[in-house]
């Protein structure tokens, strides 16, 4: 029995240690959540300057752990609890069972909620400098988008898009270039989280063009800690002069100064479908850049493929699964180096793998059984499939399966909206990079229509 089915009977009906153990921060903009599944809630400025802990335990989310202390489940977990009420398995039962979390199970069980709680498994972005445009990001975490906002205005969508009128107010993006009020109670907390940290991830904007994410460099190869497992995202799509610089100190820092170094790398299928996806990236830089990363750094470390499943991901998800395999053939010798989860996409509705029509389902589900034709054997342990990774395709399966009857009209007019403005701002061309969506786009376009 895996840790998660033993922490389901040990939780009970709503307890969930992520409410207490994991925390992600953004700082661009003051708002954190535990896991990524809950909504994201602001994090008051002025507390934080007397208790920068605060920027964890906020009012709201002890909140949420006195209600689940009290055997309820809140709202805000809807993502886990219709995932347990068709009787699988949810992210609760994962995260609580993580030995990061599970370690301090008895002591929450009796906690009363309202204490201040230093987290082990840390996510935070400090900033949203970034180089590309992805076509579901946001401002909020890419200065490019916001440039493109301020200069081009919002996308004429059902609902004005990526607009900058948005981002006002408490929902104001903090430049890189201006001092932040959470960023400095992050540096001011820093000496008491480092050591109790066990995870430490910095996602972006884009971390490698980011000073703050080399004074974590600078701190954790002055401060070894062979507890932590630290992690970064990024578009490996930066100048060179960064890229070398970064390789240097993930080089040094993998030198046996910490448990386990893990380099998250977002791309979402494969070629030119995934550029269109990921506007400014290069595939091919990117790609020989894994294999260099692979290559150079020897120990203590590996490399997991975040692929955001949205509905352009479909087409070419088997050719960037043929181009992992390969690469644990090469890589993968004593321990799996080359890992990649497929979270779904949610947000924008339009780009959401749930408003396509059955074919394309059952093209996932091609995809999905030849992975499990593929799986690791008892002699080949690195260069297949593991089960659960086909377990991941099959809940995103199960996900789109869910809104096959609901009416996907307005989304779908949508679509053609987003991205024919998309290729008209950006000179790129979505019948040239995906000629086997050619139905699809005529259908969007009659939506758009109507
Ligand atoms: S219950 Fe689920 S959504 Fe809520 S904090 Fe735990 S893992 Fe996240």
């Amino acid at each position: 029995m895996g840790s998660a089915e033993q922490m389901k009977d040990r939780l009970g009906h709503a307890l969930c240690l992520a409410k207490w153990k994991q925390v992600s921060l953004h700082l661009p903009t003051g708002l954190n959540n535990s896991c990524y599944h809950p909504p994201l809630h602001a994090i008051d400025p002025e507390a934080i300057k007397i208790n920068p802990s605060l920027l964890h335990n906020t009012e709201h989310k002890k909140h949420q752990r006195q209600i689940m202390l009290q055997g309820q489940r809140p709202t805000e977990c809807s993502y886990c609890w219709n995932m347990e009420d068709q009787g699988k398995l949810s992210d609760r039962h994962y995260r609580s069972g993580e030995p990061w979390a599970a370690v301090d199970f008895e002591q929450i069980k009796n906690s009363t909620g309202t204490e201040d709680v230093v987290p082990s498994y840390v996510e935070v972005n400090f900033n949203n400098a970034c180089n590309l445009r992805c076509s579901y990001c946001s401002p909020q975490f890419s200065s490019s988008w916001a440039d493109e906002s301020q200069r081009m205005g919002p996308y004429a969508t059902s609902t004005p898009h990526n607009s900058m009128d948005h981002f006002t107010g408490n929902r104001r993006i903090i430049p890189a270039r201006e001092s932040n009020p959470y960023v400095d109670a992050f540096w001011s907390w820093w000496p008491t989280l480092y050591p109790a940290l066990e995870h430490f991830r910095m996602t972006g904007g884009e971390p490698l063009m980011d000073r703050n994410t080399y004074r974590v460099f600078d701190h954790v190869i002055e401060n070894p800690s062979k507890k932590l497992h630290l992690n970064v995202t990024s578009n490996f799509s930066v100048e060179q002069g960064l890229f070398d610089k970064y390789m240097s100190a993930v080089k040094t820092i993998c030198d046996g100064r910490i448990e386990h170094f893990m380099q998250y790398v977002s791309l979402d299928g494969w070629g030119s479908q995934a550029e269109y996806m990921r506007h400014g990236m290069t595939f091919d830089l990117v790609w020989s850049r894994v294999d260099q990363y692979l290559t150079q750094v020897p120990s203590y470390n590996s490399l997991t493929f975040i692929i955001t499943m949205n509905n352009l991901s479909v087409s070419s998800l088997q050719q960037l699964l043929e181009g992992i395999l390969e690469l644990r053939q090469k890589h993968s010798r004593t321990y799996q180096r080359v890992w990649f989860d497929t979270p779904v996409l949610r947000e924008p509705a339009w780009q959401s793998l749930q408003i396509l029509p059955e074919p394309y389902v059952q093209k996932l589900q091609s995809v999905r059984d030849w992975m499990s034709q593929n799986l690791t054997t008892s002699d080949n342990l690195y260069h297949g499939f593991k089960d659960y990774e086909v377990a991941r395709l099959d809940r995103d399966i199960a996900w789109m399966r869910s809104a096959q009857t609901q009416d996907h009209a307005v989304a779908q007019a949508d679509f053609y909206r987003f991205f024919s403005e998309h290729d008209r701002r950006r000179g790129t061309d979505f019948l040239q990079t995906f000629p086997e969506m050619r139905d699809w786009w005529a259908r969007c376009e009659g939506m758009n229509r109507k």
